[in-house]
C-alpha cells in the first residue's frame, strides 16, 4: 500500500514534470523606421520598460500554468494602456480627428476567434475581441454595435478623449499637411519629392501554454490619418492574426491593406502546415509577397515547441520573447 510520503513524493514528481513543460510568449509593439538615430536613449528606455512589463505580465500567467489566451490578453493590455503604442490609450487619429480601434484574438485549440473594428469607447479593445469570441455567436463586431456589446459585457468604457494624446494629435496634423497615411513608428524623412512619415505601432502577442495550446492577439488604432470607417488587417482573422495548434500563432503589424490582400497571417501558417516550411522561412516568404504588392511591416510567429521568430521589412520592430527557461529578451533595432 502506498504510504502518504510516497503519495506526496509522486505528487511532487508530477508537479515537477508539469513545470518542465515548455511555455513561451512573444510580443511586438509595431515596426517602422526605428533606428538608433531616430530614437533617443530616453525614449528607447521608455519603450523597453513597457515591453518588459507586457512580457512579464504574459510570462507570469504561463509560468503559473495559466492559459495562452489569458497570457496574450495580459500582455496586450499593458501595451494598450501605454500612450507609447498605437493601441488603446495611444491610438492614432483618423482624418476626422477620432480614434477608431481594431483588435482580434484567436484560440489555437479549435480556431475560435473574436474581433472588434472601429470601437471608440472601449478601454481595452482586446478584451472586447475576447468577449465577442466567448460571449457572442459572432466573430467580428464593428462600430457602435461593438462598443455597445463591450458595455453590455461590463468591460471598462472610457470617453473618446481618453485616447487624445498630444503627440498623436501632432502626428495627425503632420500627416494631414502632407496628405499621407503613415504607420505609427515611422520617423519623418525625405523621400524624393515626398515626405514620408511611416510607423506601425500596433501591438500583438502570441503564446504557448503548458497544456500545449497556442493563442494570438493583435490590437491597433490603425494608420494615422486613415479615412474614418477604414478597417485594417488587425481585426481580420487570417490577415493580422492567426492561431492554430496544428501550425503556429501569428500577429502582424504593417500596412494593413497589403496584409489583408496577402492574407498574411494565415498564409504563414499554411506554409508551415501544408508545405512543411520552418516558421522563419514561411514568415520571410510571406513578407516578401506583401512587399511585392507595396506593403511593409513585420510579424511574430510562435510554434508548438515554444520557438518564436520575428520577420520584418522595416528598419526596426519593437519585440520581445520569454520562455520557460530562456531569460526574457527585448529587441528594437535590426
Ligand atoms: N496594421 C495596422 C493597420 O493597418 C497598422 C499597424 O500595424 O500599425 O491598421
Amino acid at each position: 500500500m502506498k504510504t502518504l510520503a510516497a503519495a506526496l513524493a509522486a505528487t511532487a514528481a508530477l508537479s515537477g514534470a508539469a513545470q518542465e513543460k515548455p511555455f513561451a510568449i512573444a510580443i511586438h509593439g509595431g515596426s517602422g523606421t526605428i533606428t538608433r538615430t531616430t530614437l533617443t536613449p530616453e525614449r528607447e528606455a521608455a519603450f523597453r520598460a513597457v515591453l518588459g512589463e507586457a512580457l512579464e505580465a504574459g510570462r507570469r500567467v504561463l509560468a503559473a500554468g495559466g492559459a495562452s489566451l489569458d497570457a496574450v490578453v495580459a500582455a496586450v493590455r499593458v501595451m494598450e494602456d501605454s500612450p507609447l503604442f498605437n493601441a488603446g490609450r495611444g491610438a492614432v487619429f483618423t482624418n476626422e480627428g477620432t480614434n477608431e480601434m481594431d483588435a482580434s484574438i484567436m484560440d489555437g485549440r479549435a480556431r475560435r476567434a473574436g474581433a472588434v473594428a472601429g470601437v471608440t469607447t472601449v478601454k481595452n479593445p482586446i478584451e472586447a475581441a475576447r468577449a465577442v469570441m466567448e460571449k457572442s455567436r459572432h466573430v467580428l463586431l464593428a462600430g457602435r454595435g461593438a462598443d455597445q456589446f463591450a458595455k453590455e459585457q461590463g468591460l471598462e468604457i472610457v470617453e473618446p478623449a481618453y485616447c487624445r494624446t498630444e503627440e498623436r494629435w501632432k502626428q495627425l496634423e503632420r500627416a494631414r499637411e502632407r496628405d499621407r497615411m503613415p504607420m505609427d513608428h515611422d520617423a519623418p524623412k525625405k523621400s524624393g519629392a515626398l515626405e514620408v512619415d511611416e510607423k506601425f505601432g500596433t501591438v500583438g502577442a502570441v503564446a504557448l501554454d503548458q497544456a500545449g495550446n497556442l493563442a494570438a492577439a493583435t490590437s491597433t488604432g490603425g494608420l494615422t490619418n486613415k479615412r474614418f470607417g477604414r478597417v485594417g488587417d488587425s481585426p481580420i482573422v487570417g490577415a493580422g492574426t492567426w492561431a492554430e495548434n496544428e501550425s503556429v500563432a501569428v500577429s502582424a503589424t504593417g500596412t494593413g491593406e497589403m496584409f489583408m490582400r496577402g492574407v498574411a497571417a494565415h498564409d504563414i501558417a499554411a506554409l508551415v502546415k501544408y508545405k512543411g516550411l520552418a516558421p522563419q522561412k514561411a514568415a520571410d516568404e510571406v513578407l516578401e509577397k506583401v512587399r511585392a504588392i507595396g506593403g511593409r511591416g513585420g510579424v511574430v510567429v510562435l510554434d508548438r515547441s515554444g520557438e518564436a521568430v520575428f520577420s520584418f521589412t522595416t528598419e526596426g520592430m519593437y519585440r520581445g520573447f520569454a520562455g520557460a527557461t530562456a531569460r526574457p529578451e527585448i529587441h528594437i533595432f535590426r
